[in-house]
């Protein structure tokens, strides 16, 4: 099973599953109620757990060693920790929560309110402009990273809509022939990315200086240093290259 501590998962003898239950254990998929379906086997450990052989690996520097099917595993996993680890207490009247045994849910044995995990839909686009792709620095990445525009979604928008705002909010132009590309589950901690492209339609880039402090428009010729190559905002970067380079 996948065994977590903390936000960091154990690579044991080479391997993400490791052979027996853990004990003792915080959390146990294997103890939920049949009503939470065949779900992957997971638990979380506390400090004290420290097989010999065993080394403790961060969620998002495991992408790179272990490929999409184990990290989509572990997310799921973690997503599904995350909620439980930060959700024990009624929000309407604080009783402890209890796992549902009707839905995958956590229930209010007082007054029945019911919590499910949460979701948190967020758009990333790749902007185009004759040829140029829009990249700008966020002042939360690495100096000189450049990446494509993200945003969350906000209540009674659709993603398009959220497209549109977003990078009239960050570099103030106007986009259009908005598309859909394809998504991800991102666990830091439970955002769903919902990829597009688009098009330039109007105005020039001014960065908010508060989000964005840098923003330009750039060939395949003439990218910036990039993402991690297994982000989707990465794949929206490769796609925009592979439609766009001469050589
Ligand atoms: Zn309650």
């Amino acid at each position: 099973m996948l065994c977590f501590k903390g936000d960091k998962l154990l690579l044991f003898e080479g391997s993400f599953e490791f052979p027996v239950r853990p004990e003792p254990v915080l959390r146990c998929s294997l103890d939920f109620p049949p009503s939470w379906g065949e779900t992957i086997p997971w638990c979380e450990v506390d400090e004290s757990f420290e097989p010999s052989g065993g080394e403790w690996l961060d969620l998002r520097s495991l992408w790179a060693l272990c490929g999409d099917e184990v990290f989509a595993r572990a997310g799921a996993a973690y997503q599904y920790m995350y909620w439980l680890r930060h959700t024990r207490f009624c929000a309407r009247c604080t009783t402890p929560l209890q796992l549902s045994r009707l839905d995958r849910g956590l229930c209010c044995p007082a007054c029945g309110w019911t919590s499910y995990s949460t979701l948190v839909p967020a758009i990333i686009v790749a902007v185009e402009r004759d040829g140029h792709l829009l990249l700008a620095h966020n002042v939360r990445m690495r100096p000189r990273i450049f990446s494509i525009l993200a945003g969350f979604v906000e209540p009674g928008e659709t993603p398009e809509q959220t497209v549109a705002r977003e990078v009239m909010e960050e570099v103030g132009i106007e986009v259009q022939d908005i598309r859909y590309f394809g998504s991800q589950s991102w666990p830091f901690p439970s955002t769903l990315m919902l990829g597009f492209t688009a098009r330039w339609r109007a105005g020039e880039l001014r960065p908010d200086g508060v989000e964005l402090d840098e923003a330009g428009w750039f060939t395949p010729e003439t990218m910036p240093q990039l993402p991690s190559p297994v982000s989707i905002s990465r794949r929206l970067i490769d796609h925009f290259i592979l439609r766009h380079s001469h050589s």
